[in-house]
Order: structure tokens, then C-alpha cells, then sequence
């Protein structure tokens, strides 16, 4: 079964996020993860709805305001963590934070979907492969072997994030066989790669006809429940 990841963002107030989780709590997904702000993920886990943080500290513990730390994230039976989306790798620089995250994350058993993807100004230039390349060695730097299996990738083209453009469905397909057989090769272990970026209740039928796509991440569809549960109940 296909995962579908839902990507919040800093979206949502709480009466909000009440109303979506009343709508969702009976539905009982079994693939779908919800990664709703830091604040709310005790509410989606009371509703036993899976959940994924949108990012993770790079530290261990202690004196670091603001942060919230991978142990902690794991009290809240936190069982995902998106790490690395262009957002944070943009705002904050945090391209040399991304293996110490999945350290971080790894000690504790949770799962992190690294984001992965180029700008247009990469793809334009032929480089669309070899900067997913260089993102894929350094989040994976010293990470042991049997560690790479508990990994999923997401491609996500930062041109087609939040955009509405999204690559031909053979792009896509080639550059998730070029991310499976390149960490398969270096590694010996299939991983899970989704595709992210304008993804929706309107062109899911269109990505779903790609063969080697092990599921989504949404973004914007994802903070409306209906339009959600629509794209979800396209995925097969
Ligand atoms: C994302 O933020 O990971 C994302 C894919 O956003 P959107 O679906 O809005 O393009």
C-alpha cells in the first residue's frame, strides 16, 4: 500500500486542527501520516492517527531553546520525520544539519523521509541527478548499512513545490529509479521513494499511473480534509 504523507506546514489554528482530526479519527487509514505542527502531534497520536514531526533537533538534548529533540518526539509516539525539505534547507541553511538529524532520529526508531530534489535552475542545467547524487551521500554519510532500510526518500523538485508544475510523469519515474538503484547499489537495501510537490485530489490519477512511485507527499492539498480525503481515496 501506497504511504500519503500530509505536510501542514505552519498552517492551521487549533480549533482547526480539532476539526480535522474529528473528521479523520474515524477513517482509520492505515498509510496515511499526518505531520501537523510540533504542538498539535499529541492530538493527532490521542486520535490514533499517525504521525510524522516536519523537522527534528540536531542535537542530542539540553540547552538548545526551541528546539525539539528526536527522544522527545519518540514520548509522543512520534513514528515519522520529515527531514530536510527544501523549506528548511532554503530558510534556515540546514544542509549540513541533515545527517545529524537522522542520527538523532535513527537512535530513537523514527523513521525519517528525507526530501531530496533540485531547483529549476539545476534541471534546466542537466544536474537534476547529480545533486540528488551529493543529497543522498550526505544525508547517508556514515549511516550504517542495515540503518538504510528503515529510510524513505522523498523527491521533491523545488521548482514544483507549491507551484502547480509538476514534472512528465517519465521524469519522475526516472529519477526514482535512478535514487532506488543508486542506493540499492551503494547500500544493498531497497528504499521507499515518494514524489512531492503540487500534488492533489485533480492530478493523483496521473501520478498514479507511474509504476515505481511507493507514495506522496502533500503539501497544500493536505491542510483541507475533503480535498485530502479525496486524493487519498484515488491512491491505490
Ligand atoms: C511539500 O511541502 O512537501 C509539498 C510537496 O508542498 P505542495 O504539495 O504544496 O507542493
Amino acid at each position: 500500500m501506497k504511504l500519503i504523507v500530509g505536510n501542514f506546514k505552519m498552517n492551521l489554528e487549533y480549533g482547526e486542527v480539532i476539526d480535522y482530526i474529528d473528521y479523520f479519527k474515524e477513517k482509520a487509514y492505515s498509510n496515511v501520516i499526518f505531520a501537523p505542527s510540533y504542538l498539535y502531534l499529541s492530538k493527532f497520536h490521542d486520535a490514533k492517527l499517525t504521525i510524522a514531526s516536519q523537522d527534528v533537533s540536531k542535537f542530542d538534548k539540553g540547552a538548545y531553546t526551541g528546539d525539539v529533540g528526536a527522544f522527545q518526539l519518540k514520548s509522543m509516539g512520534v513514528e515519522y520525520s520529515i527531514v530536510g525539505h527544501s523549506e528548511r534547507r532554503n530558510n534556515y541553511q540546514e544542509d549540513s544539519d541533515i545527517n545529524s538529524k537522522i542520527f538523532r532520529l535513527q537512535e530513537q526508531g523514527i523513521i525519517p523521509i528525507i526530501c531530496i530534489g533540485e531547483t529549476k535552475e539545476e534541471k534546466d542545467n542537466g544536474l537534476c541527478l547529480s545533486v540528488l547524487k551529493k543529497e543522498i551521500k550526505d544525508a547517508l554519510k556514515n549511516i550504517d548499512n542495515d540503518q538504510v532500510k528503515n529510510i524513505i526518500f522523498a523527491y521533491e523538485p523545488i521548482w514544483a513545490i507549491g507551484t502547480g508544475l509538476i514534472p512528465q510523469n517519465s521524469e519522475i519515474e526516472e529519477v526514482i529509479s535512478f535514487i532506488k538503484k543508486y542506493v540499492y547499489d551503494k547500500y544493498l537495501f531497497h528504499v521507499k521513494v515518494l514524489y512531492g510537490g503540487s500534488v492533489n485530489n485533480q492530478n493523483i490519477g496521473v501520478l498514479e499511473l507511474i509504476p515505481n512511485i511507493d507514495g506522496y507527499l502533500v503539501g497544500g492539498c493536505s491542510i483541507n480534509q475533503e480535498k485530502f480525503d479525496s486524493l487519498i481515496q484515488k491512491v491505490k
